[in-house]
């Protein structure tokens, strides 16, 4: 319908026209409004790209910021060991000898990991976090574990030998984009070649080496290295300058689950992890290998009924997990 204004309907046609002026106000601050929304929504996405672009670019040229240490978790005294395999060379002594070199705990000022457990009810400590760490892939196994966790909805952190991440290549990149973290664990894993000389240079090279490839291939940086047959006694306080000093992290473990040398026996490397796991904070040591496939379920149900949650290592939440108690690395 179509107002005429007529001189009889004044009032009604002084209000249509009033309200005529409304509607268009309205209209006019509708548009305002979706304007602005229109902008804010655009920033907004663009804010998203641009960030995460940063955050990769960032992640490729430096090492990454490092936070003060959250929890010292009581690095195990390494046990004698006769095969060829990780923790072979920890034989002679205890990586951590009491009273001694305690003070990277003490400087830092925290609290080391407190022993309390055996509570009937689940311990009801701060919080409980396991680390689970896979060295010496990546291998026919990789896709296997990556897939157990992920079932399970949680991540892990490899270490990875250089020499096979060309032929895995695939699997190297999936575990990363599952969310777990990639670290090193030297190009040969070879002992003759990393510690026989006693020097830094060879040691630090296959990790620079290594770091290169990495990142090459899946365009991640990692800082975090872990050394073949862990670092005592073979990394020295002359390679622990140099990998400070070349900003690389260093990681041993607090539980050894002893599964290369349980072939065939995943019952006995459940019981080992049960043995040995007690701290607020554990870093456990198993490796790319069919029994610990078969392990693993179990140790995570343990774990978890433990009251423990999984972690997988963050960059900016580092925390030292070393035999030497070096709080650089
Ligand atoms: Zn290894």
């Amino acid at each position: 319908m179509i107002n005429h204004p007529t001189s009889e309907s004044r009032t009604t046609s002084r209000s249509q026209h009033r309200s005529g002026k409304t509607m268009k106000a309205l209209v006019t601050v509708a548009l305002i409004l979706s304007s602005i929304s229109i902008v804010m929504s655009a920033y907004a996405t663009n804010q998203i790209i641009h960030g995460s672009k940063s955050a990769t670019g960032a992640e490729m040229q430096t090492p990454p910021p490092v936070a003060s240490p959250v929890t010292v978790p009581q690095v195990s005294t390494p046990k004698p060991k006769d095969s060829s395999s990780e923790g072979a060379a920890l034989t002679e002594k205890p990586a951590v000898k009491p009273g001694t070199e305690d003070k990277s705990i003490a400087n830092t000022g925290k609290t080391p990991a407190s022993s309390e457990k055996t509570d009937t009810q689940s311990t009801v400590s701060a919080q409980k976090v396991v680390y689970l760490t896979f060295d010496d892939g990546p291998s026919k196994y990789t896709d296997t574990i990556v897939d157990l966790l992920q079932k399970r909805g949680i991540h892990a952190t490899f270490f990875m030998i250089g020499s096979q991440l060309t032929d895995h290549e695939e699997s190297v990149n999936r575990t990363i984009e599952l969310g777990n973290y990639v670290g090193l664990h030297s190009m040969s894993h070879s002992k003759k070649k990393l510690y026989d000389s006693g020097k830094a240079d060879p040691f630090l090279k296959e990790y620079q080496q290594e770091q290169a490839l990495v990142n090459e291939l899946t365009g991640t940086t990692p800082w975090l290295i872990r050394a073949p047959y862990g670092s005592k006694p073979g990394v020295n306080a002359d390679i622990r300058d140099r990998l400070a000093e070349a900003n690389f992290k260093m990681w041993d473990w607090t539980v050894d689950s002893k599964d290369w040398n349980y072939t065939g026996k995943p019952d006995k490397i459940i019981q080992e992890v049960k043995r040995q796991v007690h701290r607020d904070t554990e870093v456990i040591l198993m490796h790319e290998k069919s029994q610990t496939v078969q392990a693993l379920p179990d140790i995570i149900d343990y774990l978890q009924k433990k009251g423990y949650s999984f972690a997988v290592y963050k960059p900016e939440m580092h925390f030292p997990v070393n035999f030497a108690k070096d709080d650089r690395l």
